[in-house]
């Protein structure tokens, strides 16, 4: 029996680097069927809903999706269908693994990153309340619940259970959100003392991102509600050589749709020069979740070889390949 999955390309670089993690997965060898549902701007605009039916039956019936990104207009627009389909879909757990990868030139070269990052996915300022009161004169909601945050503290604390992490750093504003962020920080505390055996510490978010620039090693699992896990995914993406390297999962009750951090890329789209190990590491993920921990390994390494080798590396890591050419190269490894 194969495994069905939802296949979003996206638009940008979505296809591009779609097209090359579904390449990659096949050649591990494990036995996936590819239920294709494009969503993309023009889609959107022409049906006038965020979320086509088709798309939700799809990842109703497959409960698996992989997914590339798709653009979200900035300042006026439709809303974003990243949020929404967290949203649809009950995603709460953004997961996000950034870890030193074999080869690449950062500046922090004799230092080893290896972080998770779990970003409450369904509410704070992504609850889209934004109201004109008059001229000029704009709120927009912050909405924190008890529900939402005891939900992403128990999931990254039972991961570190699970995969021998040692600690959990709880990143907040609670010093001036002393409401919103103070139940968010509340409900991790409490989830805390459930896990003696895992070390808890807080931090408030302008500490923490100088404390990630200057003390990357010391993270290991980051706990945040919505905005600042955004923020702080693409900071610490940035430690370990960019956008183009660091995957992501949206991980919910019933359903998991994997994704990178990266957005569109609308400046490098169609051009061959985007970088697709963000997906395939996502599928790697991906894999994982379907319990197909041994092609995931086999692509894991297979990628880590071709970084270790750096001949064929792409342009925002330090190298001349092209999408399709560093593809090639992972397939080489995955049949070797
Ligand atoms: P969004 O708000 O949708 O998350 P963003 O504003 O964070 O998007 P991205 O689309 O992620 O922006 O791109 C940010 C920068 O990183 C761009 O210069 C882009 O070219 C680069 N970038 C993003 N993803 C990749 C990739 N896979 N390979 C190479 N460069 C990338």
């Amino acid at each position: 029996m194969p495994h069905y999955c939802t296949l979003i390309p996206g638009d940008g670089i979505g296809p591009e680097v779609a097209h090359a993690a579904v390449r990659a997965v096949d050649a591990t060898g494990v036995d996936i069927c590819w239920k294709r549902a494009e969503l993309n701007e023009a889609i959107i605009l022409e049906s006038g809903k965020t979320l086509p039916q088709y798309l939700l039956d799809s990842l109703n019936e497959t409960r698996v999706g992989l997914k590339g990104p798709v653009t979200t207009p900035v300042a006026g627009g439709f809303q974003s269908v990243n949020v929404a389909l967290r949203k649809a879909l009950d995603l709460f757990a953004n997961v996000r693994p950034v870890r030193t990868l074999p080869g690449i030139k950062t500046r922090f070269e004799d230092v080893r990153i290896d972080m998770v990052i779990f970003r409450e996915n369904t509410e704070d300022l992504y609850s889209g309340l934004e109201h004109e009161i008059v001229k000029d004169v704009v709120t927009s909601l912050k909405v924190i619940t008890r529900t939402a945050s005891e939900r992403i503290a128990r999931y990254a604390f039972n991961y570190a259970k699970k995969n021998g992490r040692k600690k959990v750093t709880a990143i907040h504003k609670a010093n001036i959100m002393k409401l919103a962020d103070g139940l968010f920080l509340r409900c991790c505390r409490e989830v805390a003392q459930q896990f003696p055996d895992i070390q808890y510490k807080e931090l408030i978010v302008d500490n923490a991102s100088m404390q990630l620039v200057m003390r990357p090693e010391t993270f290991d699992i980051l706990l945040l509600p919505n905005l600042y896990g955004d923020i702080v995914s693409d900071l610490a993406a940035g430690l370990v050589g960019g956008l183009g390297i660091v995957p992501g999962a949206n991980m919910g009750e019933t359903h998991a749709v994997f994704e990178a951090v990266h957005g569109s890329a609308p400046d490098i789209a169609g051009q061959g020069k985007a970088n697709p190990t963000a997906l395939m590491l996502s599928s790697v993920m991906l894999l994982i979740h379907i319990g197909e921990t041994n092609a995931a390994h086999k692509l894991q390494s297979s990628i880590e070889s071709v970084y270790r080798e750096g001949k064929y590396l792409t342009g925002d890591v330090g190298g001349s390949a092209t999408t399709e050419e560093f593809t090639d190269a992972v397939v080489r490894f995955l049949k070797g």
